[in-house]
C-alpha cells in the first residue's frame, strides 16, 4: 500500500468510529441554525410557533425542558377571556372591549401597562376564532372572578381549556414542520461581538451541550410559580405555601432575558388562588364559584363576595379559622362543569344526601349550614346579595350537596420580562433588544398587580401570535 492509501484507509476507519460513536453529521453540532428559536412549548411559544409558521417562517425550533409539551397551560381549567367574541354574540351575552379593559386595569390595581391591556382585549376575540378556526371548541361562555360580564370562554359542558388548545396548537405546529424538542433545555442566549443575537444554547436529552444559531429568539419559557426560592425571594410571606404550577415553572426565561440586560417589573406581584387544596397541589378552578358554588367558614357561615378578585377572596379566606374555608355547591353546579369530575377522582370531594348529611361529614353545624344556604337561595330569588355577589344564577337545591376544603395556593407570577406591544423585549433604557421577543407568564405588565380569571390564556394567544408575527417580520 502507498503511502496515499493508508491516509484513505485511517480517513475511513476514523469517520466510521465518530458514526459509531455517534459523532456524525446528523449529530446536533456547532454547524445547526434555525430561523427562529422559540423557548418554551407552552401556548405562548405553541402559538408563536404556528402563528410564525402562518407567516411563512421556514424553520423554527422549539425547546421545553419538561419531558411533555403544554407547562402550566395544559393545568388551565378555566377559560380563555374575551370580549366581543363571536360565541358571546352567539349566546346573546352583550359585553365589550372597554369593560374587559376596565375589569382588568381595576383587578390589576391599575399597575398594569395600559397598552398592553388594550392590546389584549382588542385582539382576545380574534384569538378564539383563530383557536376555533384550528379545531379547539371555545364556544361555551361563563363568569370569572372580577368580570363585569360573561366572558370566559371554554369547551361546551366545561371541560378543561388548556388541555384542548396545547392540543390543537401541537398538532397544528406538527403538520406545519415546526421542529419541537421535549426534555431540550435553553441554557443561554448568545449574542456575537458586535452585540446581535446569534444562537441558543442549549442541553439535549442526554445532558449533551450544543447550539443552535439564529438570529432570532421568542422567550415562552412561562414563570416562576414553582420556584420556592424566587417566589419567597420577592414574596417573604409565601413562605410555605403549596403551588399549583407544573414544576417546569423556574422562572428560567426571566434569567435568560435578565442576562441580556432586558428589564424586569411588578417582580413581587404574585398571586395566590383563593381555591386550592394545598396537600395536592390542586387548583379548584374559579368555574366553580362562576356557575354558582358558595363559600362558607368552619362557623357554616359565608364571608365574602365568592367573586370577587383572587387577590381579595384569598385575603379573606386567610382571615377565616385555619386559613382554610369550604366551597359547597349541589348537583345543578356539579353537572354543568365537566372539570368537577377530576376534583372527584382527586378524592377531594365530600359528598352528601343532604345539607344536614354534608355539614357532619365536613365537621360544620348543620343547623347554621342550612340557613346560609337558604340566605343564599333567597338572594337568589330576590337578585340581592348582603355580601355583593352579582352573579346569582342558581339556587342550590339540587341532588346531592358537595363540599371541598380549600385554601389558598401559590397560582400565578405577575411580573417578568418587560415588553411592548409588538412583543419586543425592553431593555431598562425602554430600548428594544433586537431579534429578542417575549410572550406569556415569561413577561410582566399585562395583569398589573392581580391577574383575573381567564385573562392569562389570553395573554398567551394574543402575545404568543404577536411574538410569532414579530419575529417573522424581522426575519423577512
Ligand atoms: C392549575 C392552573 C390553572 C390555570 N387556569 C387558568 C385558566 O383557566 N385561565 C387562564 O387564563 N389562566 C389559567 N392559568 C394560568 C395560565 O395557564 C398560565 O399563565 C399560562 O398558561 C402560561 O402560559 P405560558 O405559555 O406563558 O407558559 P407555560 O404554559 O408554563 O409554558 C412554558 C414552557 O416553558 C418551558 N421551559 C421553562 N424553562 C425552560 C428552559 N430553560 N428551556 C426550555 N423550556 C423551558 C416549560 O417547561 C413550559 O412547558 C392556570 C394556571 C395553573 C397553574
Amino acid at each position: 500500500m502507498n503511502k496515499k492509501k493508508i491516509v484513505i484507509a485511517l480517513s475511513l476507519i476514523v469517520m466510521s468510529m465518530a458514526t459509531m460513536m455517534g459523532c456524525g453529521a446528523k449529530t446536533k453540532s456547532k454547524s445547526e441554525s434555525a430561523d427562529l428559536v422559540i423557548i418554551g412549548a407552552g401556548g405562548a411559544g405553541l402559538a408563536a410557533a404556528v402563528q410564525a409558521k402562518e407567516e411563512g417562517v421556514e424553520k423554527i425550533v422549539v425547546l421545553d425542558k419538561m419531558p411533555m409539551v403544554g407547562g402550566n397551560t395544559n393545568k388551565a381549567t378555566g377559560g380563555m377571556n374575551a370580549a366581543e367574541s363571536t360565541p358571546q354574540k352567539a349566546a346573546g351575552i352583550k359585553d365589550s372591549i372597554q369593560t374587559m379593559i376596565d375589569d382588568t386595569m381595576k383587578g390589576g390595581k391599575n399597575l398594569n401597562d395600559p397598552e398592553l391591556v388594550k392590546k389584549l382585549a382588542n385582539e382576545a376575540k380574534d384569538g378564539i376564532d383563530w383557536l376555533i378556526g384550528l379545531g379547539a371548541d371555545l364556544n361555551e361562555v361563563a363568569r370569572a372572578g372580577g368580570a363585569t360580564n360573561d366572558r370566559i370562554h371554554r369547551p361546551v359542558g366545561g371541560a378543561a381549556v388548556g388541555a384542548t388548545i396545547v392540543k390543537t396548537l401541537k398538532t397544528e405546529a406538527e403538520k406545519q414542520g415546526v421542529d419541537i424538542r421535549t426534555l431540550n433545555e435553553a441554557t443561554e442566549i448568545v449574542k456575537d461581538s458586535e452585540g446581535n443575537i446569534s444562537g441558543v444554547k442549549a442541553k439535549d436529552k442526554e445532558g449533551k451541550a450544543y447550539t443552535i444559531n439564529t438570529k432570532v429568539v421568542v422567550v415562552a419559557a412561562g414563570g416562576f410559580g414553582a420556584n420556592m426560592e424566587m417566589i419567597t425571594g420577592y414574596k417573604a410571606e409565601l413562605q410555605g405555601f403549596a403551588t399549583t404550577n407544573h414544576p417546569g415553572a423556574t422562572g428560567d426565561g426571566i434569567k435568560l432575558v435578565e442576562s441580556l440586560g432586558g428589564a424586569l417589573r411588578d417582580m413581587e406581584q404574585i398571586q395566590t388562588h383563593p381555591t386550592g387544596v394545598a396537600a395536592q397541589g390542586l387548583l379548584i378552578s374559579e368555574g366553580v364559584r362562576g356557575d354558582g358554588a358558595i363559600l362558607v367558614n368552619k362557623g357554616a357561615k359565608r364571608f365574602y363576595n365568592e367573586l370577587d378578585t383572587r387577590d381579595k377572596v384569598s385575603k379573606a379566606v386567610l382571615g377565616q379559622e385555619g386559613k382554610e374555608a369550604f366551597l359547597v355547591f349541589d348537583d345543578n353546579v356539579k353537572d354543568g362543569l365537566h372539570a368537577i369530575e377530576e376534583y372527584v377522582g382527586a378524592g377531594v370531594v365530600v359528598e352528601g344526601n343532604s345539607v344536614e348529611d354534608l355539614a357532619s361529614k365536613i365537621g360544620v353545624d348543620g343547623a347554621t349550614l342550612k340557613s346560609t344556604i337558604d340566605e343564599y337561595n333567597t338572594a337568589v330569588d330576590t337578585q340581592k346579595d348582603p355580601l355583593g355577589r352579582t352573579s346569582l344564577l342558581k339556587k342550590l337545591n339540587k341532588g346531592k350537596f358537595y363540599a371541598i376544603q380549600i385554601t389558598p395556593i401559590i397560582h400565578h407570577t405577575m411580573g417578568g420580562v418587560v415588553i411592548n406591544t409588538k412583543a419586543e423585549v425592553l431593555d431598562s433604557n425602554g430600548k428594544a433588544i433586537k431579534g429578542l421577543f417575549a410572550a406569556g407568564e415569561v413577561t410582566g405588565g399585562v395583569h398589573g398587580a392581580n391577574r383575573l380569571g381567564g385573562n392569562a390564556v389570553a395573554d398567551i394567544i394574543v402575545y404568543g401570535r404577536q411574538a410569532g408575527k414579530s419575529a417573522a417580520e424581522l426575519i423577512k
